[in-house]
């Protein structure tokens, strides 16, 4: 008998999982290899939403204001800051990186699962205030891996190589803060992996609603 044809559909969200949405958390040093990952995520997953940081970077060749980012001056972000718009903000490599509260507000009230690309120290803060969301750490398969990567991609001259990997050890120290962990040997495999990880999270039984009158009542009862 011939075996099953390869089930190459995206996974999909069951019945018996929750519905309601998530919000995941992803971070990976730079050079890991991030971007190729959602890249990837986008074409698996097509109802997974991404967070739209503001930030005070310029943008890159190819970039686009209101896809990428919210590309704001110094002064609107400190506005930001000061109106209490932002639910974590961050400096990185000189320059302003932050989510809005409103981005994340409209997920949740859409039930959308929202993957919120932010650095180890945005991460921390969202730990810090008891944030619920799934935190999800990417790494390279090593940090000799790493630094060929970082060399290969050619963007940035020597010094400031040396400085994204001494940042990159430091968040990798901070893996014991993420829910899971993922190596991008592979960015294709990376991205089944955490489509894995967030189908498996809706399967939880702490979000579980059963789609049943019957079995609700069961669980809900004390007899
Ligand atoms: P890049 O300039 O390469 O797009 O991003 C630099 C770093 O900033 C990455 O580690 C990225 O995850 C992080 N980052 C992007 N948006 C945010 C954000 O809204 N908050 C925080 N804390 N970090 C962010």
């Amino acid at each position: 008998m011939n075996p099953p044809p390869e089930d190459k559909s995206a996974p999909q969200r069951t019945q018996a999982a929750s519905t309601a949405g998530i919000p995941f958390v992803f971070s990976a040093p730079s050079g890991t290899g991030k971007t190729t990952v959602c890249q990837h995520l986008r074409s698996l997953l097509p109802n997974l939403r991404f967070s739209i940081s503001h930030t005070t970077r310029p943008p890159r060749p190819g970039e686009v204001d209101g896809r990428d980012y919210f590309f704001v001056t110094r002064e609107a972000f400190e506005k930001n800051i000061a109106d209490g718009e932002l639910l974590e903000w961050a400096r990185v490599f000189d320059n302003y990186y932050g989510t809005t509260r409103a981005t994340v507000d409209a997920a949740t009230r859409e039930g959308a699962d929202l993957l919120i690309e932010i650095d180890v120290q945005g991460a921390k803060t969202l730990r810090g205030m008891e944030f619920p969301a799934v935190f999800i750490f990417l790494l390279p398969p090593s940090l000799d891996e790493l630094a060929s990567r970082l060399r290969r991609r050619g963007t940035d001259a020597e010094d400031k190589i040396e400085m994204r990997l001494a940042t990159g050890r430091e968040e990798i120290r901070a893996l014991p803060l993420y829910d899971y962990a993922v190596v991008n040997v592979d960015p294709a495999q990376a991205a089944r992996d955490i489509a894995a990880i967030m189908q498996a999270e809706h399967h939880r039984t702490g979000r579980f609603s059963a789609p049943a009158e019957d079995i609700r009542g069961l669980l809900t009862s004390d007899d």
